[in-house]
């Protein structure tokens, strides 16, 4: 079994500071938080961006001030969101990755969120793809589905996508698939023989199902992303969410990879960080 990879996501599009104080929302907080991250094991940080007043946006300098500072302090991969929830077109959503991140997440189709359209239509799919492919960035698939993730074969079939894919199982998305232990098998089950994935639960299940993906040889997504507390009504940090999955790969015997590991498992060509 590989190493396990632990990646964070510290901030996401949806949490505030109101719900929980210890979100990092500017890129000095977002750096120190993920240095501090990075410190306890994790070796790939998910990042988005927000503006002066917090809300997500998907402009490349926020995106471009956030890996800098990240760079100043570690050699964590950063991977940049192209997400449906920061802007509407290809050209917004991905101009962030005219900075060449070494990764990018890629949702490979479309489903919903709990308020709005998950939207990922074909022919925006296809141009991020192809500008990821031009600039060399890995794509984390995000697959909220079994239909995106048969659309991603389909694309390495098209030579659209590279194959190892990397894929990230997302469950637990109200209006997408739920998070249990059914679905999580389904979806692995599922996978092209060549890849390595990860799992990302969102909520409830985010302890159970990140469990499996220690013990099942997969990785694990973590961060206040995808979760705002372990116990009700006390906000954990982006730190405690990665101390835990730490902790479980201890307790199952298996070993945390570095960032430069990670890049061996992730296949990645170090070349591409230009940031
Ligand atoms: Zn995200």
């Amino acid at each position: 079994m590989d190493k396990l990879i632990i990646t964070v996501a510290p901030t996401g599009n949806v949490p505030t500071k109101e719900i929980n104080p210890h979100l990092p929302i500017t890129p000095d907080e977002i750096a120190e938080d993920i240095y501090c991250c990075y410190q306890a094991g994790a070796a790939v940080a998910h990042l988005h961006a927000r503006n002066q007043a917090g809300e997500p946006t998907a402009d490349p300098l926020v995106f471009a001030e956030v890996a800098k500072r990240i760079r100043e302090k570690c050699d964590i991969i950063i991977q940049f969101s192209t997400g449906a929830r920061a802007g509407k077109t290809a050209e917004e959503r991905g101009a962030c990755l005219e900075l060449a991140p070494e990764m990018a997440s890629l949702t490979t189709g479309s489903s919903n969120f709990s308020n709005m359209v998950n939207y990922n239509p074909p022919e925006l799919i296809k141009e991020l793809a192809q500008k990821m492919k031009q600039k060399g960035i890995k794509p984390e698939v995000e697959i909220f589905d079994l239909s995106a993730l048969e659309y991603a074969k389909y694309l390495v079939k098209k030579e659209m996508l590279k194959t190892p894919l990397h894929i990230n199982l997302v469950l637990g998305v109200p209006g997408s698939a739920g998070g249990s232990v059914r679905n999580l098998f389904f979806l692995i089950e599922s996978l092209p023989t060549d890849c390595t994935w990860s799992v990302t639960s969102i909520g409830r299940s985010h302890r159970q199902l990140s469990a499996l993906g220690v013990v099942l040889g997969g990785h694990v997504r973590t961060g206040l992303e995808d979760l705002n507390e372990l116990e009700a009504g006390k906000p954990v940090s982006n730190l405690q969410l990665v101390q835990r999955v730490a902790a479980l790969a201890e307790a199952y015997g298996r070993e945390i990879a570095t960032p430069a590991e990670a890049r061996v498992i992730l296949d990645l060509t170090t070349e591409t960080d230009n940031l």
